[in-house]
């Protein structure tokens, strides 16, 4: 109910807006798995607009079967190097990031090999095609190609990505973590006694 007067408020003022990717996935994501520094640094720009999200997940070889993304990653040095593609790419070309899924762990089986990764849509080596579908809706193609970004823009831990991948089980925790704390708000303080 919050969200959604968040939003009629928010279109009543013909304010610039989060997209819906941003407030209802990537934010509550960061939230719960992102470290303290991804929290300081990408909670403040999501709220100001600064920065907005499109979902990279889907792959050529990867759509139902979402755990066998293939994007490679590679650390050198303080940056991630990035290589891969990204169809289906709803709003990309509306954004200023990509939310996306890549593998950090080719070793690993499958679901345990995956990271969420920030790359800026202005990052050199990042390619974005429009397509439009049969029903009208206007998606991209995303291509990487040694795109590099810094090491901090890895959300959470290194191939623990699932987690931040799978909406269900998020918004599953924060009811529960809101739960908690509406019960703990309930309890009569001590020094009430
Ligand atoms: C309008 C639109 C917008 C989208 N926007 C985004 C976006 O912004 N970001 C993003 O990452 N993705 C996006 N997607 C991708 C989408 O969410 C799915 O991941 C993708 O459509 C499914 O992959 P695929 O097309 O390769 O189909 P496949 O995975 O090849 O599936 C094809 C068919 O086979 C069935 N199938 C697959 N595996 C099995 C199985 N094991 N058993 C039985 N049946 C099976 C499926 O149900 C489906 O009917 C979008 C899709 C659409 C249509």
């Amino acid at each position: 109910m919050e969200k959604f007067i968040f939003n009629e408020e928010f279109a009543y003022a013909k304010a610039s807006h989060p997209s819906g990717a941003s407030l209802s996935i990537v934010a509550p994501a960061i939230f719960m798995f992102g470290t303290e520094e991804n929290k300081k640094e990408w909670l403040p720009k999501i709220m100001a607009s600064e920065a907005d999200f499109a979902l990279g997940y889907s792959e050529p070889n990867a759509g139902t079967d979402l755990a066998g993304l293939q994007t490679t990653v590679v650390l050198d040095g303080d940056e991630w190097v990035i290589n891969g593609q990204k169809p289906w790419n709803t709003f990309g070309h509306k954004v200023t990031h990509q939310w996306t899924a890549v593998r950090t762990d080719p070793t690993a089986p499958k679901h345990k090999g995956i990271s969420v990764i920030i790359i800026p849509n202005n990052a050199p080596g990042v390619t974005l095609v429009k397509q439009r579908t049969w029903g009208n809706h206007t998606t991209n193609d995303v291509f990487f190609e040694n795109v590099r970004v810094p090491k901090n823009n890895l959300i959470g831990e290194v191939n623990q990505g699932w987690r931040a991948v799978n909406l269900k089980r998020i918004l599953k925790l924060l009811s529960e973590k809101e739960k908690n704390k509406k019960e703990k708000g309930n309890l009569p303080s001590k020094s009430r006694g």
